[in-house]
């Protein structure tokens, strides 16, 4: 996406007005371009164009200036109804050097043959006047129309006829159409919307501030508005960019996205595609540590769950999208915490006696005004009326013939809480990355939140596979076992907060395994299978991941583990669990479990471990950490009898696990371990 510049510049650091470029794939944007001047935009878009169709990639290059003007007049200036006939007219007349160009003379020479008032007008240039293109819009006619079709939708855009002053676009037209009419006829350009876009490139005219306000404090307009527009155009899906392309405006052109910008906004607002690489795991290790593992996929996972904005009553179970600001302090106004008397001021050693006067604050009620002197009866939670700082407690007072008597010292501000005291209006009461539970839900009901920006909750597809298995609950032959591990695996997907959605079971066979994982790709943003992620024969999920080019087999040191199978199917990532059902869960809860509540959008979540004195002896092995089925009983952590990984009973016999270090350790009763109850996981 380019912002183009009209003008010239010839100074060293990067200036606010030239051209900015930025390219953006699959959602991510690299760093906007500064391109000094045209020649250098020029010869930097050919260079791309035709890098980009080397690498057998296609190029769609968005520009913020009209491709055409209004009805007429093409056919007017060059006898054709074409706006090509334009570009290349145009092509044939500016003269474009970095320090100089006819712009504003040839704007005057348009107007001269149409009877010298228009339609062009604003010389720009300080030091002459030109005959034919005045300064301003005094004597002004114009004899084509003042806007094209699409500026009469696009508030704010600026006409084709203005050749100078802030905001003015036309002296990008004239300055801009000559450069796109070489690079077309150079690359067989498509453009839009004139021309089917049947090639590999393509040309459309955008306007950033059609969705776009100025960016961020500290960033230079145009530079974010084209990542802007870039990172945004380039995550639609070919579906939306079709509908958006669908344009019928053959002589005046059409800007890109208008009439969508609803659906333009929120593209913008949705997280990144992953990247492909995202399992890339550094060369030549061997056994990874599981601390590593844990911070490879920390680095290079993002959220992929959709945002949305949700009122806050149904934001409860959702992630927050954006740190969450009160819009109302809590509590809003000083109030009593007691049901008591209240005054103005501190009081100090000894026996006071006030005169209470004849009014009562209750909660609810409407602040009212304490006469100078005075006590009042106030009840828990009330609005502290003007002139009562400070509270008694009922019990410490007596009430005698109008007056209340109590003891100090009483300090000021007592009983009574502030304003703000819990929460400041204007300030981040939720911060992005929560998952929205009870405390969240009050705290964000007591701020005056009405809409809050979350995540749609991410959807997970479970996969079993293995020839062996048969759904639980039907019959099974010899040779046969039921499958264990999908409900295991759907019921922590629901606990996490995500949404199951279950695959069934996929035999050993590579076509119907590729056929499940690609539906499972349009049903989930994520994938767990279960079963043949090593690298026996009939490893299926490995041998697919891998012809698919997307797959880094971990081999993590851990034990109840085996390799994790982890890639990119159709878009979608991939997490090839163990078939053993103790690996499988152990290997969900360490790894996969941090890595979904990242996808959708969470802050990384670290399970809360205690550590506590051992209730059995072990001699570990060093090279390796270890999960130990295990369970808290008089306060020592027992461990489940066997470590075989089938034995899903010791899952049910525990309560968490015990995780052992990497090192080798001698364990007797007593020893501190390190214990992470179920619970913490979310379970
Ligand atoms: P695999 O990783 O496919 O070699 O499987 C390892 C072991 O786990 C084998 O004994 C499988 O039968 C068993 N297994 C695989 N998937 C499941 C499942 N969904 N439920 C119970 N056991 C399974
Ligand atoms: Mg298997």
């Amino acid at each position: 996406m380019v912002d183009w510049s009209g003008g010239n510049d010839r100074g060293l650091r990067p200036k606010k007005d030239a051209i900015w470029a930025c390219v953006a794939r699959a959602g991510r944007a690299e760093e906007p371009q500064y391109l000094r001047n045209r020649q250098v935009a020029e010869d930097w878009l050919a260079k791309l164009i035709a890098a980009e169709r080397a690498a057998g990639r296609r190029v769609l290059a968005g520009f913020d200036f009209p491709f055409g003007y209004p009805q007429g007049f093409a056919g007017a200036l060059t006898g054709k109804a074409n706006p090509f006939a334009l570009w290349d007219w145009f092509e044939a007349r500016i003269k474009d050097a970095p320090d100089t160009n006819n712009r504003f003379d040839l704007a005057a020479e348009i107007n001269l043959m149409f009877g010298g008032k228009g339609p062009f007008w604003a010389n720009g240039l300080q030091n002459r006047d030109i005959e034919g293109l005045g300064r301003t819009k005094t004597d002004y006619a114009n004899p084509f129309p003042e806007r094209r079709a699409a500026e009469k939708l696009a508030k704010g855009a600026f006409t084709c006829w203005q050749m100078a002053g802030a905001g003015a676009v036309g002296s990008q037209v004239f300055m801009g159409l000559p450069v796109l009419a070489r690079l077309r006829r150079r690359f067989g350009v498509r453009v839009w919307p004139f021309e089917p876009l049947s090639g590999d490139v393509a040309f459309v005219e955008i306007w950033p501030s059609l969705t776009l306000g100025a960016g961020p404090e500290g960033r230079i307009k145009d530079a974010w508005q084209v990542e802007e527009v870039a990172r945004t155009v380039s995550s639609l899906s070919p579906e939306k960019l079709q509908v958006m392309l669908t344009v019928e405006a053959p002589e005046e052109g059409w800007i890109f996205g208008l009439g969508h910008e609803d659906a333009l906004r929120h593209a913008a607002a949705q997280p990144p595609l992953l990247s492909n690489n995202c399992f890339a795991l550094p060369p030549g290790v061997d056994w990874t540590p599981v601390a590593e593992a844990l911070a490879h996929l920390k680095a290079g996972l993002s959220p992929v769950a959709e945002v949305t904005d949700l009122p806050v009553a149904a934001a409860v179970g959702h992630v927050a999208a954006r740190d969450v600001v009160a819009q109302r302090s809590n509590p809003p106004l000083p109030n009593t915490a007691v049901d008591g008397y209240g005054f103005a001021g501190g009081r100090g050693e000894g026996v006071h006696v006030l005169p209470v006067a004849q009014m009562r604050a209750a909660a609810g009620d409407a602040p009212q005004v304490l006469p100078d002197g005075h006590a009042m009866r106030v009840l828990t939670g009330a609005a502290l009326p003007d002139g009562v700082d400070t509270v008694v407690l009922q019990e410490d007072v007596t009430l005698n013939a109008g007056q209340i008597a109590f003891r100090g010292p009483v300090k000021q501000g007592a009983n009574a809480r502030a304003a703000g005291e819990d929460a400041v209006a204007g300030t981040v009461v939720l911060d992005k990355g929560v998952r929205i539970g009870a405390p969240e839900i009050a705290l964000l009901s007591a701020t005056g939140v009405t809409d809050v920006p979350v995540h749609r909750p991410l959807r997970v597809a479970v996969v079993s596979t293995g020839a062996e298995l048969v759904p639980a609950g039907q019959a099974a032959r010899d040779g046969q076992i039921f499958d264990a591990n999908r409900p295991m695996l759907l019921e922590m997907i629901r606990r996490f907060g995500h949404v199951p959605v279950d695959m069934g079971i996929a035999p050993d066979d590579r076509t119907a395994l590729a056929q499940t994982l690609s539906d499972a790709a349009g049903k989930a943003q994520v994938i767990l299978t279960s079963g043949g992620a090593s690298a026996g024969d009939e490893d299926h999920v490995s041998a697919l991941l891998k012809d698919a080019g997307r797959m880094t087999l971990w081999r993590i040191a851990v034990k109840p583990g085996r390799p994790l199978a982890l890639g990119i199917w159709k878009g979608a990532p991939v997490f090839g669990l163990p078939g053993n059902p103790v690996a499988a869960m152990v290997c969900a809860l360490i790894f996969a479990r941090p890595a979904l509540a990242q996808l959708a959008g969470e802050t990384w979540p670290e399970p809360q471990a205690f550590m506590v004195p051992a209730a059995f002896s072990k001699n570990k092995k060093p090279g390796r950490s270890e999960f130990l089925r295990a369970r808290l009983r008089n306060g020592a952590a027992e461990v489940f009898a066997s470590e075989g990984s089938g034995r899903i009973s010791g899952l049910s016999w525990a309560d968490g696990l015990v995780e052992l270090p990497h090192e080798a350790a001698q364990i007797v009763p007593g020893d501190p371990v390190r214990y992470l109850p179920f619970g913490s996981f979310g379970l």
